[in-house]
């Protein structure tokens, strides 16, 4: 039996749903937290009272029996041809049926019109006459108060929307144009997994708009190239290309088939010099020449919820529960801050925040203008007693990921990233090796068993992970600040 996350797996890879196949199915951590039962909510807002509940495990014909008699169907499983779907709501209309699809965003595209038009397939094939469809979604504009509102929670939609969040193509006439007869690929997902493993083969699917997780085991070979291997160049659209023509280096690049990127440009000149190493040396000091001290090097951590958990958030706003402070003062001396909460502590931390950053001198971030700028923004706007402050923050704040993501500076150890930790991973420094968290994701993980259950046993020890894991990446970002004047104030070779 299959379902449509293996079609979408097929149709993406062949080679993909094989191995996935034969995986046991691991714990899925979803990025998004989202611990209400969304299904209930949406079922407040349709005006669900009385229903068919379906579970897993039920038989195609217990929804189908259903049918018979309720008039509402939630998360009915149906079967057509060994392909098996859950159809979020089923509604009696008449002779016929209503469907609602959930959609747990903001903006349910057409994009993703595989899943929506392979349910229809499968309700078609049991002849089920399907008057209306709809996405029910996420309101991207629903503000919680004290209590959960699910009539304002949610939109119910008869169209898809654009990459710019309008209403575009109709959700129905879509599914109806763009559905197909899947029986050949569900033969050819029957045949593909009693053959030998087709062998990797670079596409698009393997890194398109998320990277495949079986990447470094499909392409192992890539691991072992050298730093200033060719694969390594930013952007290049025949990386590949050059390479299996015996243009190995990224100094070997063929200049009429690069982009021309200030990155491309800064990585061939690296891979020409003796140490691997090129800076803009007059770019590199006028940005450091306006940084001034005490510097501040801030770094927060925080959990993003799909339904607002608190007063005055939106769907998939975020909450921040941690920062650390690392300053350098101009005598050469520091001090490290760390602020750790759990559940709404928002306004203490806004409060410490202020009281915790000096009120003069360049506060400094990795990704500031993605991040930390945001965040501040955010708690700004919230309690207005701070927001001066908070903005002034802001207005002293600097990137430390700009001279790395504008070729300011690049070192082919870098192999083609210029995330901190691959930044840190050059310095002499033991940096986050010895860290029991090794990933930004792996401390939100680790937060949530803190925030969902205060008694869990091993409390302590993860309050400790997080303080050391947020730590690190202040005090990174002081070794990497450290290193960039370094190289400011060498000598020109
Ligand atoms: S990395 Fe590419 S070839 Fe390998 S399984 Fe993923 S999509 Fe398929």
């Amino acid at each position: 039996m299959y379902h449509i996350s293996d079609c979408k797996k097929y149709s993406r890879c062949a080679r993909l749903f094989v191995l996935e196949n034969a995986q046991e199915k691991q714990e899925y951590r979803p990025y998004v937290r989202l611990d209400e039962e969304i299904t209930l909510l949406a079922a407040e807002k349709l005006g669900v009272t009385h229903c068919f509940k379906g579970e897993r495990g039920d038989s195609a014909e217990k929804a189908l029996e259903a049918m018979k008699s309720e008039e509402w169907l939630l998360k009915a499983r149906f079967e057509y041809r060994n392909l098996r779907v859950k159809i979020p709501f089923l509604h009696q209309n008449g002779d016929g049926w209503d469907v609602y699809f959930l959609f747990a965003g903001l903006y349910p595209r057409a994009d993703d019109l595989q899943f929506y038009c392979n349910t229809a397939w499968v309700l078609a094939g049991n002849g089920i006459n399907v008057k209306n469809w709809y996405v029910i979604h996420l309101n991207a504009s629903y503000v919680r108060g004290e209590t959960l509102d699910p009539n304002a929670l949610f939109v119910i939609s008869r169209n898809f929307y654009n990459s710019k969040g309008n209403p575009s193509v109709p959700v129905g006439e879509t599914i109806l144009r763009n559905m197909r007869d899947l029986s050949g690929d569900l033969a050819a997902m029957d045949r593909c997994l009693h053959e030998e493993i087709p062998a990797p083969v670079r596409t698009n699917a393997c890194t398109g708009r998320t990277k495949c997780r079986h990447y470094n085991e499909c392409f192992e070979e890539e691991k072992r190239q050298d730093d200033n291997s060719i694969v390594h160049l930013i952007g290049a659209q025949h990386r590949y290309a050059m390479m299996r023509e015996g243009r190995t280096r990224l100094r070997d690049a063929d200049p009429a088939r690069i982009e021309g990127s200030r990155q491309q440009f800064a990585q061939i000149i690296a891979d020409g010099t003796e140490n691997g190493l090129f800076a803009d040396r007059m770019a590199l000091h006028a940005w450091l020449e306006d940084i001034t001290y005490p510097v501040t090097f801030l770094d927060f951590e925080w959990e993003r919820f799909a339904v607002p958990p608190y007063p005055g958030m939106k769907p998939y706003d975020v909450l921040p529960f941690e920062y650390s402070i690392d300053i350098l003062h101009e005598n050469g001396e520091r001090d490290h801050k760390v602020f750790l909460s759990v559940g709404d502590d928002r306004l203490e931390l806004a409060e410490n925040l202020v009281k915790d950053i000096p009120r003069v001198g360049t506060v400094i971030a990795y990704n500031a203008e993605g991040a930390e700028k945001i965040r501040i923004r955010e708690l700004a706007a919230l309690f207005p007693k701070l927001r001066e402050e908070l903005l002034d923050i802001n207005e002293r704040m600097e990137d430390l990921q700009l001279p790395f993501e504008s070729g300011t500076v690049y070192d082919v150890r870098m192999r083609g990233q210029w995330s901190l930790k691959m930044i840190m991973s050059m310095m002499d420094d033991p940096g986050y090796h010895d860290l029991d968290i090794q990933q930004g994701m792996d401390a939100v993980f680790q937060w949530r068993y803190l925030d969902l259950d205060g008694d869990i046993e091993n409390k302590e020890e993860i309050i400790e992970n997080l303080k050391a894991y947020c730590g690190m990446d202040s005090y990174a970002m002081t070794v990497v600040y450290e290193w960039l004047r370094k190289i400011d104030s060498s000598p020109v070779s």
